[in-house]
């Protein structure tokens, strides 16, 4: 059955759900076919355009893109197109298969599995490129695998990309971290080029003290294994983005009475406003305009914060005087954000302590290329994907000479 929706697109020539779309997805192009009845059209569309549209259909930030940007929001209106773009691609990542692609050209060594190694391989794959992916985890996948929950991303479909890769003809060597037994010189030694895609790995401190106890965790690592964890009965998460909410939201369905301690207002907070809703629905409970000062024996101290607009014009939390208080908990979640580890000191590194780049991707080393979280900083799945495909194209221009 059609999805009502799609009769009502306007399939605007300067379609703005496009133009907001980091991989610009042809949004008319995919309705088009979609309402002719050419689904395997769309499907292949979508999926040559993006490999990981039915992961984007899941979990992008949808009200910030195309379903926030559709013209018909004038109306109130706005088509849901990332709804179609599930029906289309969720049966398509499952049931499709490839053949293995013929090696007719250089050797390129992949670092990382998450979206932006995987995109990069597919892409390399595809055009005759001899591609294996060096993944540290026993599972590829990245944050897909290890990050985002269940709840949100089933791993079954996480797992279809290790399938699509071996039918490509992709070799992966998990268990292999690069950068200790094998270093990142010894890989160049054997390939024509090497993709770093490892993402941001290293949790972000906050920098306030005590915050080395024992009951104080960092999100990204609480939420590779929450089971392994025991967080006493009351918590406090730290943050306001996606990683934020996945942690409360993980803590509150393990049974703990759960709170989020953000520095701004609800607005202000990058997370997916759609995951801000369904904290806010499962009982999870939030704080605004709390700065975190200090852990404690027993808990935390906080002070009220305010926005305020700095000289540069762009938004900061100023903390109110005198209005420091204690606020108990068992355990505390950091999720204020992650960096890059730094795996390889071959690579010079820029004032951001991130590998500098001297053309486009490429590292200090030459035909050595970064690219995903890893170049652009914490981001998103479109955002890795949409960098993965620029790389690509570096490196096939550089090692073509
Ligand atoms: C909890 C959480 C929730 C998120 N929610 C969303 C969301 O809802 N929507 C969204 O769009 N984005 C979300 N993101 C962000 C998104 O997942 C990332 O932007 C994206 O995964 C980045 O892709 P990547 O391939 O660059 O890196 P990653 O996915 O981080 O993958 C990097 C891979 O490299 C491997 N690696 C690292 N170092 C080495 C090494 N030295 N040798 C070999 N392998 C190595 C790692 O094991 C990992 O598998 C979330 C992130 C987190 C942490």
């Amino acid at each position: 059955m059609v999805h009502q929706d799609a009769t009502r697109c306007l399939k605007c020539k300067n379609a703005l759900c496009q133009k907001h779309c980091p991989i610009i997805t042809d949004v008319p192009k995919i309705m088009e076919l979609y309402l002719n009845g050419d689904v395997q059209s769309a499907q292949q569309l979508l999926f040559a355009n993006n490999p990981f549209s039915a992961i984007c259909s899941l979990v992008c930030d949808h009200q910030r893109q195309c379903y926030g940007n559709c013209v018909l929001n004038f109306k109130k209106e706005p088509i849901h197109f990332y709804e179609i773009e599930q029906e289309l691609s969720l049966p398509y990542l499952k049931e499709v298969h490839f053949k293995h692609n013929d090696v007719t050209k250089k050797k390129v060594a992949i670092v990382g599995s998450g979206p932006a190694g995987i995109s990069c391989a597919m892409f390399l794959s595809d055009e005759g490129y001899d591609v294996t992916i060096y993944e540290a985890n026993d599972k590829i996948g990245g944050v897909l695998t290890y990050g985002i929950p269940d709840f949100r991303l089933s791993k079954e479909l996480v797992k279809q990309y290790a399938r699509i890769l071996n039918e490509k003809g992709v070799k992966i060597r998990l268990n292999c971290m690069i950068g200790t037994s094998i270093s990142l010189s010894a890989l160049k030694a054997e390939h024509d080029a090497i993709i770093i895609a490892v993402g941001t790995q290293k949790a972000k401190m906050m920098h306030i003290p005590n915050e080395t106890r024992y009951n104080v965790h960092y999100a990204i690592d609480y939420l590779k294994s929450p089971q392994s964890f025991d967080l006493g009965k009351k918590v406090i998460v730290l943050g306001g983005g996606n990683v934020a909410m996945d942690a409360c939201r993980m803590a509150k369905k393990q049974g703990y009475d759960t709170y989020v301690y953000y520095r701004k207002t609800f607005e202000d907070m990058p997370a997916n406003k759609i995951e801000v809703e369904e904290a806010l629905a499962e009982g999870v409970k939030f704080a605004t305009f709390e700065v975190p000062i200090a852990i404690t024996n027993d808990g935390m101290i906080f002070a009220k914060g305010e926005n305020i607009i700095d000289e540069h014009g762009r938004k900061q939390t100023k903390v109110i005087e005198n209005t420091e208080h204690h606020v108990a908990c068992d355990s505390v979640i950091v999720a204020v954000s992650q960096t890059l580890r730094l795996d390889f000191p071959e690579l010079k590194l820029n004032k951001w302590q991130f590998y500098e780049t001297k053309q486009g991707h490429m590292t200090s080393m030459d035909n050595v290329f970064v690219c995903g979280d890893a170049y652009l900083g914490a981001k998103t799945v479109v955002a890795a994907v949409a960098d993965a495909k620029k790389t690509v194209e570096e490196v096939k221009e550089h090692i073509n000479g």
